[in-house]
């Protein structure tokens, strides 16, 4: 009996770290600029690393196939691949790069702690930052620089598996939507180019709404909005629709139902509210992805990832009816609530 699998997870942080220091240190960056295959001594030199070192991250990175090899007169020379290129590399428009930074500085921090979250069942913000993590968000954005590097974490996913969210229910009979919590407007984007007749107001903490507008939502994109405000004690937007993405997972069973009475409050009947989270299998037996989440949400958050039938039962508690929830087979799925006419 060979042990491959837990080999394999033994050693699994290995995988992270290479890709995250490739990343780090530009290695795909300087790739896509040459526009042609580089030698080690040239990417050594572009990064400013050791010759020593980088030839043994590219080989490394040639066995998670990140990167390909070209032999030229029994020298080896690299290229990014195809999925390098588009999800490794700073510029692109389907960057992960945000995403990996916030993974290696602030998620790979808080995980060395797991144990003790098990053990004390909360997270661990106080030992991974020295911060106190009785307000969540105060934790979460313990700077300017961290709700930056946050913003931009949230922001990515969006641009590759948010049209799947937003477009998993017909929303079409909904032109006023309110993306609560919806930080840097990315799924608002997808929102309004999937659906043209509608607007979107994000309703988010003020200085989130405040870089949100500086820095991610343009001038362009005329048909979002922003209001500033606390969802769980200002006066919120009324609409048709409220998008609440990846908040539940943030908080407990009783403030989900907070939230969820203050928005069928104000929501306009024949309104509705769309969660979009990565659901769990009913039996708890998946999939892995969300798991792994439920996890990462005992070591960041005061939530938990939740399946279909438990998102199902905090909206009816609220007064929602007519639940029904879509996979969409990639990481996050969509539940859709009515209040009823
Ligand atoms: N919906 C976004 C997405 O999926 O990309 C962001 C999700 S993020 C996990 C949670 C969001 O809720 C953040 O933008 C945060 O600033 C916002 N938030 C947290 N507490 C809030 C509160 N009390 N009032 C308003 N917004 C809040």
């Amino acid at each position: 009996m060979y042990p491959r699998k837990i080999l394999e997870y033994m050693e699994g942080f290995l995988i992270s770290k290479t890709v995250f220091t490739s990343c780090e240190l530009g290695v795909f960056d300087v790739l896509l600029a040459a526009e042609r295959p580089l030698s080690a001594e040239e990417i050594s030199q572009a990064v400013g690393a050791s010759l020593d070192g980088m030839q043994r991250l590219l080989a490394a990175c040639t066995g998670l196939q990140l990167l390909n090899t070209h032999w030229d007169n029994r020298q080896v020379f690299y290229s990014n691949t195809e999925q390098s290129r588009v999800f490794l590399t700073r510029s692109s428009p389907l960057s992960l790069y945000q995403s990996i930074q916030y993974s290696s500085r602030t998620i790979y921090l808080c995980w060395h702690y797991l144990t003790d979250a098990v053990r004390e069942g909360r997270n661990q913000y106080e030992k991974a930052f020295g911060v106190s993590s009785k307000d969540l968000f105060q934790a979460l954005y313990r700077s300017d620089e961290e709700m930056v590097k946050f913003m931009h974490l949230m922001n990515s996913i969006w641009n590759i598996c948010g049209k799947d969210v937003v477009t998993s229910f017909d929303l079409t009979p909904f032109k006023v939507i309110c993306d609560l919590g919806g930080c840097s407007g990315a799924l608002a984007k997808q929102c309004t180019l999937a659906y043209p007749e509608c607007t979107v107001t994000i309703f988010d903490l003020p200085k989130v709404v405040r870089v949100s507008r500086e820095h991610f939502v343009t001038e362009a994109d005329q048909r979002i909005g922003f209001q500033e405000g606390d969802f769980f004690k200002d006066s919120l937007p009324v609409a048709d629709l409220y998008i609440l993405a990846r908040i539940l997972h943030d908080w407990t069973d009783e403030r989900c139902i907070e939230l969820l009475c203050r928005i069928y409050k104000v929501c306009k009947p024949g309104g509705a509210v769309l969660l979009v989270e990565a659901l769990l299998n009913e039996d708890g037996s998946g999939p892995l992805t969300a798991q792994l989440y439920s996890l990462n949400m005992l070591v960041q958050t005061e939530g938990r990832e939740r399946t279909g039938a438990q998102y199902a039962a905090l909206m009816a508690a609220s007064g929602f009816t007519n639940i029904q929830h879509h996979l969409t087979g990639k990481i996050y799925d969509a539940v859709l609530g009515h209040k009823e006419t």
